[in-house]
């Protein structure tokens, strides 16, 4: 039976209104990634404050006191299992590489027993990992590298580290601070990120970022300082939603975006 036209009109304007309302709240949903977006934006051409040296030493001094003896999250053993993890970890998560490297290192934890296990048998306990292929071939060329030109030592200095296979600036970073205990800084995505965002160390290219990070952060908080912002990448200043309600350096913060007020 046909619907009253008055009914009919109650119908059309509820269900006129619902869409509004649906819209409405996609467009609210939308909002904030949006004006995050924005804020980054913002922060990548640098046009946020900088943070001035007493700031910068307040962040650091209360990240030294939230976490005094920050750890990297790849498990090693020496420096050997250290490099290897570090190739290992390109573009994949620490997680994900500290699931292949215990099988990894019970069979080789030296440079001479990983070029003796070989490219295929490598290969082969690596590939969960993304890109395992390359990254078997770059393992297996260092080890032996390492064997003909380093006594089967990992060397200290960063060219020697960056004329390994598969090591870059950031794994001789990585190597060199927590092998070595050298004040350096590895700028992974994460501390790419809070560089700009936070307009601590603003910078196009990582290597402007780590540039600006050593120059910036005080001498004695250097050899902790890139545990600490990674730490804090991974667990606070997220890359979609920063937990800016519990960040220690909510008010040092210039990020246009960030959730809580200065
Ligand atoms: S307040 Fe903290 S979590 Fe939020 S954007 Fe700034 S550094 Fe990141």
């Amino acid at each position: 039976m046909a619907k009253p036209a008055a009914k009919r009109a109650t119908i059309v304007a509820k269900t006129r209104k619902q869409l509004g309302k649906a819209k409405a709240g996609k467009a609210a949903r939308l909002k904030a990634p949006q004006q995050q977006a924005k804020a980054d934006a913002k922060a990548m051409h640098g046009d946020i404050p900088p943070w001035t040296d007493a700031q910068v030493d307040e962040a650091f001094r209360r990240f030294a006191a939230r976490e005094p003896h920050p750890k990297g999250e790849l498990h090693h053993t020496n420096a050997f299992t250290l490099l290897v993890a570090v190739v290992l970890s390109a573009q994949a998560t620490d997680a994900g590489v500290n699931k292949a490297t215990p099988g990894l290192f019970a069979a080789a934890d030296t440079p001479e027993k990983m070029a003796k296990l070989g490219e295929a048998h490598i290969r082969e306990l690596v590939k969960t990992i993304g890109l395992y292929r390359t990254k078997a071939k770059n393992v297996a060329a260092l080890a032996t590298m390492l064997v003909e030109r380093h006594h089967g030592k990992v060397p200290r200095t960063r060219e020697e580290l960056e004329a390994l296979p598969g090591v870059g600036r950031k794994t001789a970073n990585v190597v060199l601070n927590i092998a070595f205990g050298e004040p350096t800084m590895a700028v992974d995505t994460h501390i790419f990120r809070i560089g700009n965002r936070t307009g601590l160390a603003p910078g196009k290219t990582p290597r402007e970022v780590e540039d600006e990070l050593v120059a910036r952060i005080p001498a004695k908080y250097m050899q902790h300082a890139h545990h600490w912002l990674i730490l804090h990448g991974r667990y606070t200043c997220l890359a979609r939603k920063p937990l800016c309600e519990r960040c220690v350096i909510a008010d040092l913060c210039k990020w246009p975006g960030k959730t809580v007020a200065a």
